[in-house]
């Protein structure tokens, strides 16, 4: 899908709203979810503009494994990897994707259901 450049969290990343940032790099950025669903709740979101996970390509294969690999390093860093974490990705509206800017959720602090709803 096209990308719209007037969504928040491309407006987060040009820094015109604020965000409690948790991680900046030179290819994502994570910041805590401003409707936390668990104790711990935060998003790992690329710098790259694509819309949906369903929008990533080849050329997006780093990207796709550094973001998650930033989303287990701050799981760590914020003490949720021996408790457990929960990393879900909705892509499209049919999903649950509210923002059309990709992003990674990372939830923790409580226990988990399967299948999610
Ligand atoms: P999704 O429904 O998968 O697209 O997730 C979008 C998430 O972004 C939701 O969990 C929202 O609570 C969160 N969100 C929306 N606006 C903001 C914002 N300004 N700062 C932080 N999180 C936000």
């Amino acid at each position: 899908m096209t990308y719209d450049p007037t969504n928040v969290f491309a407006r987060i990343l040009r820094k015109e709203i604020p965000a409690q940032l948790l991680h900046e790099d030179e290819h994502c950025i994570a910041f805590r979810d401003a409707a936390p669903q668990a104790p711990a709740h935060f998003l790992v979101i690329p710098r790259r503009p694509i819309a949906r996970l369903a929008d990533a390509g080849p050329g997006d294969t780093a990207l796709l494994g550094h973001l998650l690999q930033t989303a287990a390093a701050l799981a760590r860093r914020l003490g949720l990897a021996d408790g457990g974490f929960r990393v879900v990705v909705n892509s499209g509206a049919g999903a649950g994707q509210s923002v059309f800017h990709l992003h990674v959720h990372v939830l923790g602090g409580r226990d988990f259901g399967w299948p999610p709803g």
